[in-house]
């Protein structure tokens, strides 16, 4: 029996784990990644920067959530070399550590998984493109460019996030430009960036934020403008005692307009932090985005996603701190509206931006611009070979909303006729549109447990293997 994942950042390596971890055998694993380097970290914990820190509180970033102090009991194994004065001073259940570690730790659970898998299961990492799946006699079959094809029984699609689009201007000749950065994270973009004495980041939220972080951390001695629509800026974390604000599923208010009213009443009524609110509702967010009707999901896009957004993806305390200082030297300097377009010359770039609440349009001059505007996440626009494939053969289908693709229970991919494959899973932020809460690890770890025990029960009831594929029925350590 085979099993191809395709994508080895959190999702999918998180999936192959489980499946390591919980299969009896006999089962290949074949985990594709098309960058080396990203091998068990993905786009977020690939990272080679030390000021580069995780969103989210050591505690709350273990990679099994049977198991909260996992990554925990990591980092303290390893204090000697995370400490790191004045961004780490300990490691607790409240520290916020880089997120080069994480990758670090993520690729040692895929090591030790694929050590500890009994005979006659096995791991095997292959480094390529997925460019097509196609469905063949033995279910399904993923081709790498270059030709070759893994026929399988399974293919889990653990895509992760794409590079920003680029925004929408009439003349785009100028994303073409060595001026032009479209992928924040592309590796030359640091060095093109610390020979300009102005850039422009588009886009104020986490992205942004690191990118202030490293320039600044590298002695920058430029400007950097930053460029929202709506003036939103991203908050810190700060410590918040927790609040019990459940409410029972039939009570659920119907409108986001209802839900607003009501988050901001429970919050100004229990004298909360509403950090507190916002973390109380996680849990429940996909079930609260699946009760709200189509029309009301697209007018909390429309109206109110850039506030949830900085409210929910907080920044860690310190990085937060780093910013506000950063605004008060004036090195940073933010500005509200959107681009026009760009009128590029020998010495640098005006952008023409039309500030918000004004008619008119004015010029921002800088040296170069990097688009910080977070994952493009409409399919239809994607510049992937394997989306284009999966689209045009209708094996899959982008959600309502256009902010992933469509899926049935347990990630199986819905069809272009609305039917749930048996042989095609995803995982992670493809299921934005579905469960809105699906791009961070605390989402994410469930998903990957629950989708690796169904994968191996679907197996062993199609009655190929010989003996029983799953050791364990449930439970994700
Ligand atoms: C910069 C950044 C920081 C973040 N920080 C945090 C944090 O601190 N805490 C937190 O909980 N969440 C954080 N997140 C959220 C993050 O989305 C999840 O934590 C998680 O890393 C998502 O993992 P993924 O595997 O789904 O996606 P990705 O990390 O995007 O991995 C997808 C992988 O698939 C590969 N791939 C895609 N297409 C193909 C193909 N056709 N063939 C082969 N390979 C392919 C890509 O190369 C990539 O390596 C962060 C996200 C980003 C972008």
């Amino acid at each position: 029996m085979e099993i191809a994942i395709v994508g080895a950042g959190f999702s999918g390596t998180l999936v192959a784990a489980h499946l390591l971890r919980k299969a009896t055998g006999p089962l290949t694993v074949r985990l594709i990644e098309r960058v080396p380097d990203q091998f068990g970290r993905g786009v977020a914990y690939s990272t080679v920067r030390d000021c580069h820190f995780l969103n989210v509180p050591a505690a709350k970033m273990s990679a099994f959530p049977d198991d909260a102090e996992h990554f925990l009991r990591w980092a303290r194994a390893r204090e000697h070399r995370l400490i790191n004065p004045p961004w780490v001073t300990a490691i607790t259940s409240a520290s916020f550590l880089p997120r080069r570690a994480y990758g670090d730790y993520l690729c040692g659970v895929l090591d030790e998984a694929e050590r500890g898998a009994p005979a006659g299961v096995r791991l095997e990492r292959k480094t390529g493109e997925a460019v097509g799946v196609k469905r063949g006699p033995r279910g399904i079959s993923v081709c790498l460019a270059g030709g070759e094809r893994h026929e399988v029984e399974r293919v889990v699609l653990a895509l992760g996030n794409f590079h920003p689009g680029d925004p929408n201007v009439a003349d785009r000749s100028f994303y073409e430009s060595d001026r032009y950065h479209g992928d924040p994270w592309g590796p030359e973009v640091l060095a093109a960036l610390m020979e300009t004495r102005s850039c422009l980041a588009i886009g104020s939220g986490l992205t942004m934020a690191d990118w202030a972080i490293t320039l600044s951390e590298a002695g920058y001695r430029g400007t950097l403008h930053v460029l929202s629509r709506r003036g939103v800026w991203p908050q810190a974390h700060r410590p918040a005692a927790p609040v019990d604000f459940s409410i029972a599923a039939e009570a659920w208010p119907r409108t986001v307009g209802a839900w607003l009213r009501h988050i901001r009443h429970y919050i100004r009524s229990q004298r909360c932090d509403w950090r507190a609110a916002i973390d109380a509702l996680r849990p429940a967010t996909p079930s609260l985005w699946a009760s709200l009707p189509l029309a009301e999901q697209r007018r909390f896009l429309r109206h109110l996603r850039p506030f949830w957004d900085c409210h929910r993806h907080r920044l860690a305390p310190f990085v937060g701190d780093h910013l506000q200082i950063l605004t008060q030297s004036g090195q940073l300097v933010r500005h509200v509206g959107r681009v026009m377009g760009y009128r590029e010359d020998g010495n640098g770039v005006d952008v023409v931006i039309r500030r918000r609440g004004l008619d008119e349009v004015s010029l921002l001059r800088v040296d170069a611009v990097v688009n910080c505007s977070g994952s493009e996440s409409d399919y239809r626009k994607l510049e992937s070979r394997l989306i284009n494939d999966l689209l045009d053969r209708g094996l899959v289908h982008p959600d309502p909303l256009g902010l992933g693709l469509a899926t049935g229970s347990n990630g199986a991919l819905l069809d272009a006729a609305g039917c749930a494959s048996r042989h095609l899973y995803t995982l992670g932020p493809p299921e934005k549109g579905m469960l809105w809460e699906t791009t961070a690890v605390p989402e994410i770890r469930e998903q990957a447990a629950r989708l690796a025990n169904a994968l191996l029960r679907d197996l062993e009831r199609s009655g190929r293997p010989a003996r029983a594929l799953l050791a364990r029925a449930s439970g994700a350590g």
